[in-house]
């Protein structure tokens, strides 16, 4: 039957997406339901894109047992499926004795995690390996295993190399309500009128995991989110730092960070504050002001003037749980919990999908490993920037020769050109935020001001769609919500 699977994950984030890609190594039906129009949507898409060393997490606890393993395995999926990912390693660091002594607290945390190669360095090591850091730190405790990625490019390969082995993802397909039939399967309907059928449920839905698992009756944790304000600076910025720089943390976060992104410019944020409200995506001053105080703190050189852009992500906190992962088997068999997954979660999130299929098997899913499960992307499309970046004309030029919408740029600021576009819509993405997340069209300086018309020019040729029609990240997000003509969109 269509609509009948094995096993049905409720919402596709990395946590949904990194359980679909380990599922779909087995000879099982699975669906992937995600509310959103395109997958990422969520928390996926706003964080600080940091695999952490692992010597924040408290010993015994899930973030802990996930962290290290999950970190572990980032070089091999970066090799299959082709995102990119670098270990830069991270640095904590103390501006006075009390500070040199949280150090020592967590290096002593991080043995206990089995952090590899960790290292209390003394003042001058440290700003020998950052000379734009304060003058003013004595110290820092540093993991050299950390890395970063882009958090979508990563959701965008698990998902997509998922469904090349026979996962079906499923958009803006909101879960409505859960119950279950006489032969004690799960039926599963959405908000778009359809119903499904399935052995095994997993709540992967993020800041609504609560209210997704209240369909079941499992009232026992809530999600609380702690929004965080980010602040992405100018690409002149990005020399500034090689890793990321911690200061020592509070009870509740992290503290502010400035970041080195993968795609270049440095990135600074986020705040930690508790909010009642799931859509509350607003940046504030005290925010701006908070962070920079932080930022500035540690690397004298970032300047508020040097921001592009900012943007909201709220950690869907779990209150009842001690703000630890939710992860495992429930009261009701077959319905299985991965929720509560705030910091480290993008980096625990390979080790959470392994352990949630042994929850599923030991529900009494039968896995059978498949024969010709590829764990190899084939949908990796070449990003002209790179090879802008490196110069490597020869090679740009062959590519060029085989496909001349290579040779057309659609975004100036990020060296974005057609064929990008264009792939990035045949693999799925169809509103003007999914297409900047998997190309980075409008991410640059001009932030989309130059490239919107082009990409939706490119949308509505591919596709068909209207230009009334043509969304920023689903219904209800229409750019130009009047018919317009075609060729009117340049
Ligand atoms: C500011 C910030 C910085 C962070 N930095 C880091 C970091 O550097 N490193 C790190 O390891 N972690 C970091 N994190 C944490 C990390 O981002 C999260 O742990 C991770 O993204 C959670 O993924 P998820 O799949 O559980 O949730 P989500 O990405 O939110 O996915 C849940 C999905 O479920 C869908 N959904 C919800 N309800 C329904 C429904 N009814 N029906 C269908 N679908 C539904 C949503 O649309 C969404 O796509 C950070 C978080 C924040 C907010």
């Amino acid at each position: 039957m269509k609509n009948d699977f094995q096993v049905i994950i409720i919402g596709c984030g990395v946590v949904g997406a990194a359980i679909a890609r380990e599922l779909s190594k087995f000879k099982i039906k699975i669906a992937v339901l995600e509310k959103e129009a395109d997958v990422s949507f969520g928390t996926s898409k706003a964080n600080s894109g940091i695999i952490h060393g692992g010597f924040h997490s408290l010993q015994g606890s899930l973030k802990a047992k996930f962290v290290v393993p999950g970190n572990r395995k980032y070089d091999r999926l970066c090799e299959e499926l082709e995102f990119p990912f670098e270990r830069r390693g991270e640095l904590m660091v103390a501006f006075d004795e009390d500070e040199l002594r949280i150090l020592q607290i967590y290096y002593k945390r991080g043995l206990d995690n089995k952090v590899p190669y960790m290292e209390i360095l003394g003042r001058e090591r440290v700003l020998e390996m950052e000379p734009n850091l304060s003058p003013d730190i004595l110290g820092a405790l540093y993991a050299p295993t950390a890395g970063i990625i882009c958090p979508y490019e990563y959701c965008f390969a698990l998902i997509g190399n998922a469904r090349e082995n026979g996962a079906e993802l499923l958009l803006n397909q909101k879960v409505s309500w859960i119950g279950k039939n006489n032969n004690s399967r799960f039926v599963v309907e959405t908000e778009a009128g359809n119903s499904f059928t399935a052995d095994c449920i997993v709540n992967a839905a993020g800041l609504y995991a609560d209210e997704i698992a209240q369909h079941m009756r499992i009232t026992d944790f809530k999600i609380v989110p702690r929004k965080g304000e980010e602040y992405l600076l100018d690409r002149r910025v990005g020399t500034l730092i090689k890793r990321v720089v911690f200061p020592c943390p509070s009870s509740n976060s992290k503290g502010m960070l400035v970041i080195p992104t993968i795609d270049g410019p440095v990135m600074v944020g986020p705040t930690a504050i508790d909010t009642e409200n799931k859509t509350d995506y607003s940046t504030t001053r005290e925010g701006l002001k908070e962070v920079f105080q932080q930022a500035q703190r540690m690397v004298p050189g970032v300047r508020i003037s040097d921001i592009i852009t900012s943007f909201v992500g709220l950690r869907p906190a779990a209150v009842g749980n001690d703000g630890d992962f939710i992860i495992g088997k429930t009261d009701v068999q077959g319905f299985i919990n991965a929720a509560g997954i705030q910091s480290p979660g993008l980096t625990a999130s390979p080790a959470i999908a392994e352990h949630i299929r042994e929850v599923i098997t030991k529900e009494g899913v039968k896995m059978e490993l498949k024969s010709n499960f590829d764990p190899h992307r084939k949908t990796v499309c070449t990003k002209i920037r790179h090879l802008l970046e490196k110069r490597d004309f020869e090679q740009y030029g062959k590519i060029v020769d085989k496909n001349k919408a290579y040779s057309k740029l659609v975004c100036r600021c990020e060296n974005v050109t057609e064929a990008e576009i264009i792939a990035a819509i045949r693999d799925g993405h169809t509103t003007l935020d999914g297409i900047k997340f998997a190309t980075r069209a409008g991410t640059g300086r001009c932030q989309a001001g130059f490239c919107t018309s082009r990409v939706m020019e490119i949308i509505h040729r591919e596709t068909g769609i209207p230009f009334d029609k043509i969304t920023k990240k689903g219904k209800g997000s229409e750019i130009a919500p009047y018919p317009i003509k075609k060729g009117n969109g340049n």
